[in-house]
């Protein structure tokens, strides 16, 4: 049998590793208005994700909508990008919540969001190895119409995959600004600068050679 690509998480601990931007000043897409960290960008190779089951049993009407488009917004990075589902949140680098995001204060100004990313980069030991891991909360509001639970969510699930910036391009799904019409698919220039992104060396991913202490 194949080693399971997503063993759980034995031990964690986070590290205080921030996103800048990055000082790349000339980048395919919008790859030179995306945030990184002193480690490299926090992509992976192979991507566990953990999607919140329904509370109910069977899942109330409501639930079953926003599963149905969370499931739409992960098959259209699948598309891209090598992902595997998992039953436990224990083995995840992506936690995905069905929940709406609290409002955040900005200057002297609440702002409510329809989803929200959070990432924190950790050391996790898995299997008996220490690597160094993105780990990402994800909320998506479930009240919002269909397509924009899924619209939010394939932004979002953007973010969790390691694009953390916006595009200045109102039809690209990681668009700072969306038009009306929701954006459910990756755009052309989407396609690039998540290419231009995962072949940047990067440190995540890596065995941590030290143990920690
Ligand atoms: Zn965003």
């Amino acid at each position: 049998m194949p080693l399971d690509p997503c063993p759980p998480v034995e031990a964690m601990q986070v590290l205080e590793v921030s996103l800048d931007r990055s000082s790349a000043t000339s980048a395919p897409g919008y790859g030179s208005v995306l945030a990184t960290t002193s480690l490299g960008p926090p992509v992976l190779q192979r991507w566990c994700v953990w999607l919140e089951p329904a509370d109910h049993q069977p899942p109330d009407r409501w639930e079953q909508r926003w599963t149905l488009a969370l499931e739409s917004a992960l098959s259209v990075w699948e598309e891209v990008l090598p992902i595997t589902r998992v039953k436990s949140p224990a083995q995840a680098h992506i936690q995905i919540f069905q929940q709406r995001p609290p409002r955040r204060r900005i200057g002297s100004k609440w702002r409510a969001s329809n989803g929200r990313s959070r990432l924190q980069v950790v050391e996790v030991q898995r299997r008996g190895q220490w690597r160094l891991e993105p780990h990402v909360d994800v909320l998506v509001s479930p009240e919002l119409r269909a397509s924009g639970i899924e619209a939010t969510a394939v932004h979002e699930l953007g973010h969790a995959f390691g694009i953390w910036g916006h595009s200045p391009q109102p039809d690209d799904v990681m668009a700072v600004h969306q038009n009306q019409t929701p954006v459910l698919n990756l755009s052309e220039r989407d396609q690039v600068t998540l290419n231009w992104l995962y072949q940047k060396e990067t440190n995540f991913g890596q065995l941590i050679q030290t143990s920690p202490k």
